[in-house]
């Protein structure tokens, strides 16, 4: 089931996709909230898509790959090594990505993003599953130059549009280890792996999280990032495609700040 999130004039609304139609749900779409549709049917030329849910948090992880954690030099964490997004850089598909006037270089990350679908503490990894509500595309955007003068990633991967998520949320995905990761620069892939390479799965990563905070109902794990991270530049159009899930797409603006 693809879950989306979209408004129409001027209203914002959950709903079910189905092709092109869409069910309206009432509410949010968890905790048993995907039975409660209102019997309104769309199409989706009819709205406009918003990142497909929420989060008060985003958790994501560093060098979840062997490769990523090769090209930058550094050894394979023992544990999963974890940050956090701010909600307020949340955008959607086709929502613009701005390049801060701050930094000179600001790079795409294509991740394989996991959303909750109910409150998480200190969840066994055995019972991980039942706490997902379904997975989506993830360009954790970096400036790459700030992240490495600060040491730490708060600025780094905190700026407003940092947090590209969608199209939707696709529930039934099989094994989320085991999917195809890409990113596509100007037509042109960059990176291309599978979650089979990632150093923690999606169930020990839940499990490791909900032991140090509470998830929340749409809060976001980003899985990391394989290698073939690089630079993005005003103008550029990026898209991040996960199997079994569908294609992210987003354009690079440049920053104009108000006087
Ligand atoms: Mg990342």
């Amino acid at each position: 089931m693809r879950l989306i999130r979209f408004e129409q004039m001027g209203r914002t609304a959950y709903g079910i996709l189905d092709g092109e139609k869409i069910s309206v749900l009432w509410g949010l779409p968890y905790e048993g909230g995907l039975a409660n549709t209102t019997g309104e049917v769309m199409s989706l030329p009819e709205v406009t898509l918003l990142a497909p849910c929420e989060p008060s948090k985003i958790i994501a992880l560093g060098l979840n790959y062997r490769d990523h954690a090769a090209e930058f030099g550094n050894p394979v964490p023992d544990e999963p090594l974890i940050f956090m997004k701010p909600s307020t850089a949340v955008i959607g598909p086709d929502e613009v990505i701005v390049y801060p006037a701050m930094s000179r270089r600001v790079d795409y990350e294509a991740e394989l993003a996991v959303v909750l679908g109910k409150t998480a503490r200190h969840v066994p990894e055995e019972k991980a599953f039942d706490y997902v509500l379904g997975y989506t595309c993830f360009n954790d955007v970096t400036a790459r130059d700030l992240q490495k003068k600060d040491g730490q990633f708060t600025r780094a991967k905190g700026f407003d549009t940092f947090a590209a998520m969608g199209p939707w949320i696709e529930t039934d995905i099989g094994d989320p280890d085991r999917l195809e990761v890409e990113a596509v620069l100007n037509g042109a892939r960059k990176q291309h792996s599978n979650t089979s390479n990632m150093v923690f799965g999606v169930a020990t990563l839940i499990s490791f999280i909900s032991r140090i905070m509470t998830l929340l109902p749409g809060d976001v794990i980003a899985t990391g990032t394989p290698s073939g991270i690089g630079p993005m530049q005003v103008g550029d159009v990026v898209e991040i495609k996960v199997e079994k899930i569908g294609t992210l797409r987003n354009q690079v603006v440049a920053e104009r700040v108000k006087a």
